[in-house]
């Protein structure tokens, strides 16, 4: 959720990175349990949160929703978050002793506190909110190992993601008054991001299978070609989602590329990247003056071309 928020107010003025050292080391809180309770809708959770709950307590998104998650619209998106129960509005998984019974599977928010997030660019910071956890003695401690999630660099890859992703779609909703629209985007996003795909990955990651197969499977199964399950309101909506994806998972493959990584797998690497390329502009330099009527030179532009935003095929 985007707060307006002035940061010398509620923070220490200072911005963090992975690396850095803050003040938030509360020794396993020592029986607090302040910022588990009484936090309404506010702890969102993200489609990787989800999956780790789903998976941990072998429940689907729908076993959830009965008495651990709700759904909420947070400004024109519904998105799910921890539920409080019982007078003292806790969460749903604290235990009557007071500690998370899914601690090693807690959401981000929850490993993040008492730090936020501050988003600028295309990117974020972490800061810390000096007055949200009041333990006395809290030392420093490594911002990553305060979150102490695996492979942190493609996690913060993912929720930056996320983030601009929910964002740009919020956008899109707070220009429209088209109901119709408004219910497409918010399936969309609760079938495929929170119920589909991570409870078919379940199965097939028993089955020692790539979940992506399983992905690429549920969509066969589901599709118009198959039992045709999928909502018209989903399908009509379909090519924009997809050019959307495509741009997501071309910018975050662009901004991923390591020179490190392309040395460790070398010449495999670059003959795949290059000769796929180099046949596309040849084919095209040897076909299109005969078929299409244009110079060798015009040829070798198109070939180029193509060959450049090939991968948009596979839409
Ligand atoms: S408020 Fe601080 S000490 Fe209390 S549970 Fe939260 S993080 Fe731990
Ligand atoms: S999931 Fe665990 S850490 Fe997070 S609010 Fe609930 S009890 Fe607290």
């Amino acid at each position: 959720m985007e707060r307006n928020i002035n940061l010398d107010e509620i923070s220490d003025g200072k911005l963090y990175g992975g690396n850095d050292l803050v003040k938030t080391d509360c020794h396993g809180c020592k029986g607090c349990f302040d910022c588990c309770r009484g936090m309404g809708s506010s702890i969102l959770l993200d489609p990787f949160d989800l999956y780790q709950i789903e998976k941990y307590q072998n429940a689907t998104f729908e076993e959830l929703l009965k008495n651990r998650i709700e759904l909420n619209v947070v400004d024109g998106i519904i998105l799910p978050n921890l539920k409080m129960v019982g007078s003292d509005e806790r969460c749903s998984f604290l235990s009557d002793e007071g500690r998370c019974n899914i601690h090693g599977f807690r959401p981000g928010f929850c490993r993040l506190f008492p730090l936020g997030r501050l988003y600028e660019d295309r990117s974020f910071k972490y800061f810390l909110q000096v007055n949200e956890c009041k333990y006395k003695n809290k030392t420093k401690i490594k911002v990553q190992k305060w979150i102490n999630t695996a492979d942190i660099k493609k996690y913060e890859e993912f929720i930056n993601e996320w983030h601009y992703y929910i964002k740009e779609l919020q956008e899109i909703l707070k220009g429209t008054q088209d109901n119709a629209l408004i219910k497409k985007i918010n399936l969309y996003i609760l079938n495929n991001f929170y119920m589909i795909p991570y409870n078919t990955n379940h199965i097939f990651q028993k089955l020692k299978l790539p979940s992506l197969v399983g992905m690429l499977l549920t969509g066969m199964i589901l599709s118009p070609y198959a039992l045709n399950l999928l909502d018209d309101s989903i399908l009509s909506i379909s090519p924009d989602l997809r050019k959307l994806a495509l741009v997501i998972i071309l910018t975050r493959a662009g901004l991923a590329m390591d020179m490190e990584d392309l040395k460790k797998v070398g010449r495999p690497a670059v003959l795949m990247c290059f000769i796929p390329a180099s046949f596309e502009i040849l084919g095209v330099v040897v076909l299109a003056p005969k078929l299409l009527g244009v110079s060798i030179i015009e040829a070798a532009v198109i070939g180029t071309v193509l060959a450049a935003v090939s991968p948009e095929y596979y839409q």
